[in-house]
């Protein structure tokens, strides 16, 4: 079988964040999202590219994301016949950039054979789970007092870890806060790449004191001789995040022996299959993996969650609630925490969720429709 794409919409949503969500280089408070629909005959596949807005997380933008999609991806995939997602997802490797819309169109082109075989992604990919143990995240705010009060109001919901962003001057002071108030609960916590080994080694090794899961993305994306320093010499495990963009990147922190832990996220290695293979690989040499998120509203986050069951990937997922950030979502159920802190993904279509298409429309901002020429 293979599918031939006849036309495409995409629209640029706009959710409001129920808070502003701020880590070490920066703060949004709005979700942009570009939502990529493809027909090819009467099956329809939905797929979601989810930069973060400003270029403080990375350079891809949402502008960018849809100018490489109108471009070059969305003319590309008129031109070809598919004949399955993985040989899609390797054709879209040769683009090389733009790791979001790449993620996003190829989402599309999963979600689209998934609906027209009747089966899941997860099934198509070969995740067994469909309970995913969830963490919750938070981020940076202007007072103790209100970092406590968001990590008591969410813990309720039953998450089974707590990630506090940290950055210099934001980082002793609230895990103290966070161990005095909640005890001995699973904590770890995010840097964004927010110090720098020669003016904060003592700082970080003082953290193996607070007895944290992990340390995420403590140095510079490119740091990685350091960051192997920095891993030889704290007790607490050492994760990349930003480090590990590609299959490349992770080689080179594989062999450098630069971290113990790898945070996969989906959008930022340019989609589901990279995801994968990335989590193979790891599993391979011995290195523990997790799922993370940029965050992404209900497609992208559905489609991760399908790949989120792998077997390597043995740390609570960063896909929280749709409730958490967003005012509202484009999927129907939204994302819920079950008692445990798990989602449990429901066994219903492609992705276990739907498209709630009066939610996409209230959403949109800017729409375009393009036609198999
Ligand atoms: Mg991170």
């Amino acid at each position: 079988m293979s599918l031939t794409v006849d036309r495409v919409i995409l629209r640029l949503v706009r959710i409001p964040m129920r808070e502003p969500f701020r880590i070490s280089n920066g703060v949004v408070a709005e979700k942009e999202s570009i939502v990529i629909e493809l027909h090819a005959g009467e099956t329809i596949g939905f797929g979601e590219a989810s930069p973060m807005s400003g270029t403080f997380y990375s350079s891809e933008t949402p502008a960018t994301t849809w100018d490489t999609l109108e471009r070059d991806l969305v003319p590309d995939i008129f031109s070809r016949s598919i004949a399955n997602p993985v040989e899609y997802a390797e054709l879209l490797n040769g683009y090389g950039r733009e790791p979001f819309a790449r993620a996003g169109i190829e989402g599309a082109v999963w979600h689209l054979f998934a609906n027209r075989l009747g089966t899941t992604i997860r099934e198509l990919v070969g995740a067994p789970a469909a309970r995913v143990p969830s963490g919750l995240a938070v981020g940076i705010y202007d007072s103790l007092d209100e970092l406590l009060e968001h990590i008591a109001l969410y813990l309720k919901e039953g998450y089974q870890r707590v990630k506090v962003k940290i950055m210099p001057g934001w980082d002793i002071g609230p895990l103290t806060a966070v161990r005095d108030r909640f005890g001995d609960i699973p904590l770890m916590v995010d840097a964004n790449a927010s110090y720098n080994l020669a003016d904060h080694a003592d700082l970080l090794r003082s953290l193996d004191q607070f007895n944290l899961m992990m340390i995420e993305q403590p140095l510079a994306a490119d740091a990685l001789e350091e960051l192997a320093e920095l891993s030889r010499t704290v007790k607490t495990p050492v994760c990349v995040d930003e480090s590990a963009d590609s299959m490349e990147s992770l080689e080179k922190i594989i062999r450098l022996n630069a971290a113990s832990i790898v945070n996969i996220k989906v959008q930022r290695v340019g989609g589901l299959w990279n995801a994968k293979r990335m989590q193979d690989r790891a599993c391979e040499t011995g290195l523990a993996g997790w799922l993370g998120t940029m965050p992404e509203l209900g497609i992208a986050s559905a489609q991760a969650l399908q790949l989120a069951g792998l077997t390597g990937f043995i740390y609570p997922t960063d896909i929280e609630a749709s409730s958490r950030w967003f005012v509202d979502d484009i999927i129907d159920p939204t994302i819920t925490i079950s008692d445990g802190g798990v989602i449990e993904v429901p066994n219903a279509g492609a992705i276990g969720y739907n498209v709630y298409l009066p939610a996409l429309e209230q959403y949109t901002v800017q729409t375009k429709e393009f036609h198999r020429p």
